[in-house]
């Protein structure tokens, strides 16, 4: 089969779109829809400017789909002096994971030339992942503790950073996964934070009631990669030749979410299209969702935890009072 485009070899074929594409055009086209994304997210603010540059801190695992998110941010604004790009690693402390993940980080901002920090569980928890595995005093999944810590970190050290917006590598398939497991469990609630902590656009033209309103408690996050399926980050790591790592964490739990995914896949498989359509639908959904609970005055009942500081509903905060189990 021919690239649509031109009369090279076409390297993918998406049945959602019937697109044949080579691997120059293939990748264009990833490129391109990173980009739309960018602009219609509105993440570049207007008043962005050399003297007034923008702080974004680049969540980098250093498997394909941040390394990925990375390198096409560096492409696009690595000479934009209205962007300044800083890529943070989480080590979990999770042996033979981590380690080699974290050297596909640190060879591709070496490459990139940049700014790239380090923040490890040990260090700041004095806990290591492989421990809490073992230990699980609240007999949860490795997942459950791992996620809680590892939004403190990213919160707290963009926040440190002096970031104006956290970047994180999530695809069409992990979005629709959360798209579809909140409406199965019906929670317009989660929906509505959903849209206002990382979907919900930050300028929305003359549809303001879409914007998502500022808030000075939490650095604002956003996902450049929604609309690119993991198949097709995975294959652009693979033509781009980017150093990833592929291997899967030993500890990955989410049994929820393993059966979602596999539902969307065959879902997919028999009706192309049906990830997108599903994300087309939850934002409106979604946004919906955020002006009904915003007006209910969602966010006065935030505090400070009263150990650590960070935001919490309670007086002490979910990870100070997982911390005090371990
Ligand atoms: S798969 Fe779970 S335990 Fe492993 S790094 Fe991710 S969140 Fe942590
Ligand atoms: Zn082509
Ligand atoms: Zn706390």
């Amino acid at each position: 089969m021919d690239c649509d485009k031109c009369d090279r070899e076409a390297v993918m074929h998406a049945a959602y779109s019937g697109a044949h594409l080579c691997d120059a055009h293939f990748c264009t086209s990833v490129e391109k829809r990173v980009r739309r994304r960018i602009r219609s997210d509105a993440l570049v603010p207007s008043d962005a400017s050399p003297e007034n540059p923008q702080t974004w801190v680049v969540g980098l695992s250093g498997g394909k789909d941040s390394v990925v998110l990375t390198h096409i941010l560096d492409e696009t604004f690595g000479r934009d002096p209205r962007i300044d790009l800083v890529a943070l690693t989480i080590h979990e402390g999770i042996e033979g994971y981590r380690d080699e993940s974290l050297d596909a980080c640190l060879e591709l901002s070496e490459a990139l030339e940049m700014r790239h920090e380090v923040v490890a569980y040990d260090d700041e928890f004095g806990v290591r992942m492989d421990d809490v595995v073992e230990s699980d005093p609240m007999d949860m999944a490795a997942c459950a503790y791992c996620g809680v810590f590892r939004r403190d970190l990213l919160e707290r050290y963009a926040d440190e950073f002096g970031a104006d917006k956290l970047l994180t590598g999530h695809n069409l398939d992990d979005e629709a996964q959360t798209a579809l497991m909140n409406f199965l469990e019906g929670d317009l609630e989660q929906m509505a934070k959903h849209f206002d902590a990382s979907i919900g656009p930050f300028a929305a033209g003359d549809d303001d009631l879409r914007e998502r309103p500022a808030s000075d408690r939490f650095v604002p996050r956003a996902k450049p990669l929604r609309d690119v399926p993991e198949k097709e980050i995975a294959l652009y790591a693979h033509l781009m030749d980017l150093p990833t790592h592929m291997a899967e964490c030993p500890h990955a739990s989410e049994a929820y979410r393993g059966e979602i995914q596999e539902l969307l896949l065959e879902l997919e498989e028999n009706h192309p299209g049906t990830r997108h359509s599903i994300m087309a639908g939850y934002e409106e959904l979604a946004a919906l969702a955020a002006q009904r609970y915003r007006d209910d005055g969602t966010g006065a009942d935030l505090t400070d935890c009263e150990r650590c500081g960070s935001t919490t509903s309670g007086d002490v905060c979910r990870k100070c009072r997982l911390l005090e189990a371990l």
